[in-house]
């Protein structure tokens, strides 16, 4: 789990709509409708980041922001409508670390969760898995081929991960199914097919003249690379 998110947001749509792009990401996440149970909250459960919008019923942001300051780090992105706040959200008068201005998309939200946890949290050495070019950190959810970031979606990456845990290993279907789709289970024996595939196609950019995940026909596949 990449971290839990607490999402403060009137507008139940646009909380669904961030909720559901930070959990495909690899986040948990919550959400709270008002501003006056979000310090109550974070007492009892501090979350790994909060996006908080600052109209909000209770409590508006920028006092929950500025009272949660008081008692807590937690990296905060504040969501604004009003680009004149801009300014004071940021630094010492409030107390935020990024703001966020709407309408926003989704994915742009999920790229800034991931800019600001980055910054915040110190990066564990000992959580790299690596396999020939390929580099995986598992504190970072990232993949590196030769130096170049894959973009790939959570079941692309805990796919690349089981192979990288044991190269050479040759993994099922099956296998491979409850290993790398987890609670996020989605489907059956053809995901993983049309996974692997995507998987290919994405290292491939970089990786081109080489297959690094081989089919072993009739039992499943493998990383190539030892
Ligand atoms: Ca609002």
């Amino acid at each position: 789990m990449a971290g839990h998110i607490l999402i403060v947001e009137d507008e139940q749509k646009i909380a669904a709509l961030l909720q559901a792009y930070l959990e495909k990401a690899g986040y948990s996440a919550s959400v709270l409708n008002r501003g006056d149970q979000v310090l109550a909250w974070i007492k009892q459960s501090p979350p790994d980041l909060m996006l908080l919008d600052i109209m909000l019923p209770g409590m508006d942001g920028i006092d929950v922001c500025r009272e949660a300051r008081k008692f807590s780090m937690v990296p905060i992105i504040m969501i604004t409508a009003k680009v004149e706040e801009v300014d004071r959200l940021i630094g010492l008068e409030i107390g935020a670390d990024d703001y966020i201005c709407k309408p926003f998309s989704p994915r742009e939200v999920v790229a800034r969760v991931k800019a600001v946890l980055r910054r915040r949290r110190p990066e564990p050495a000992d959580r790299k898995l690596t396999a020939g070019p390929l580099v995986l950190d598992e504190s970072t959810y990232q993949v590196e081929v030769m130096g170049n970031e894959l973009d790939l979606t959570p079941s692309e990456f805990r796919l690349l991960q089981v192979f990288m845990s044991q190269p050479g290993r040759v993994f099922s279907r099956d296998e491979l199914l409850v290993r790398a789709q987890g609670y996020d289970c989605e489907g059956y024996d053809r995901t993983i097919d049309s996974h692997i595939k995507n998987l290919r196609k994405k290292i491939a950019l970089h990786l081109p003249d080489r297959e690094v995940i081989n089919t072993v026909y009739g039992v499943g596949y493998k990383l190539s690379y030892l």
